[in-house]
């Protein structure tokens, strides 16, 4: 995959809160067809990393290149329409939406940037809002609302067959309702059908089970053989082995060790610094 072309550039990325340096001169190259996974004790500054990427923080300095164009300091949906998708630490779905709606928004924004006069982007002002901004395809009335609305149904569902069948039975129940693994679950799919360039996956497994677990890994590996390009953060180190073709270990907001996930694993520095934790 090294041959393969660079999807997401980062140079010298640095973001401090109140004089703490979370993120110090980061720099990493992530190939299309890649999964690298970012490991570090916490507070090592593996979320804002993600959050510098995806839009929802802007870097004091440095690069962050998404296909050979600078996506630094643009806003989280400007990112989104260049083709990153993410999930986040904690799995957020729109609670008031159910299982179905919550999965079809991200189809519903793959055919937005596909189309640029959908039915949406034709009433600009709807942006402002985020929630409608996400479902306005379906307030603005009309054939190709409807077309659309279909459209996105019937992608919904072989998602859900294909992806995500636990979620078979609760397609319609609202998202509040959704247990834990559930809502991430919810979340994945719904990152997944956008059919983004990029996916940015926020500790995917946290608080989660065995079983759940292994399930996510599962997923992931049929992501990873659909050559998805992935930036994973993740804790269980068995998930990063089996996954990653190479692991960047954080300590302090800076890189400490990168490349082959054995290596790094066993890097004096990276124990290090989970020990000292
Ligand atoms: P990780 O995901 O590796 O656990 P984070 O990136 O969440 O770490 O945090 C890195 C450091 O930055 C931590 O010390 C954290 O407290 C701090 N931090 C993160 N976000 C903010 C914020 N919005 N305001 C102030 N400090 C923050
Ligand atoms: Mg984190």
């Amino acid at each position: 995959v090294l041959e393969a072309p660079v999807v997401l550039r980062v140079r010298d990325l640095e973001k401090s809160f109140q004089g703490l340096h979370a993120v110090d001169k980061v720099s990493f190259d992530l190939h299309e067809g890649e999964i690298i996974s970012i490991i570090g004790p916490n507070g090592s500054g593996k979320s804002t990393t993600i959050n510098l990427i995806s839009g929802f923080i802007a870097p004091d300095s440095g690069i962050i290149d998404i296909d050979g164009n600078p996506v630094a300091g643009l806003s989280a949906a400007e990112v989104s329409d260049r083709g990153l998708a993410r999930t986040f630490q904690n799995g957020r779905v729109f609670a008031g939406l159910s299982v179905d709606e919550n999965i079809g928004l991200g189809y519903h924004k793959k055919l937005r940037a596909q189309r640029p006069f959908s039915s949406l982007q034709r009433f600009p002002l709807l942006r402002w809002l985020p929630l409608l901004s996400e479902t306005g395809v379906a307030l603005v009335p009309g054939p190709a609302a409807r077309r659309e609305r279909r459209e996105v149904d019937e992608r919904v569902g072989r998602e859900i067959d294909r992806f995500r069948e636990r979620l078979e039975s609760r397609r319609n129940d609202l998202a509040y309702t959704l247990s834990y693994a559930n809502r991430r679950r919810t979340e994945i799919a719904r990152a997944h059908i956008s059919e983004p360039k990029l996916l940015l996956l926020d500790e995917p497994t946290a608080g989660m089970n065995q079983s759940e677990t292994a399930e996510v890994l599962q997923q992931l590996q049929y992501l990873k053989s659909q050559g998805h390009t992935i930036l994973l953060v993740e804790h269980k180190i068995d998930l990063v082995i089996a996954l990653s073709d190479r692991v960047l270990a954080m300590d302090g907001g800076r890189i400490i060790a990168q490349g082959d996930p054995d290596e790094v694993r066993n890097d004096p520095q990276v124990v290090e610094a989970y020990l000292g934790k």
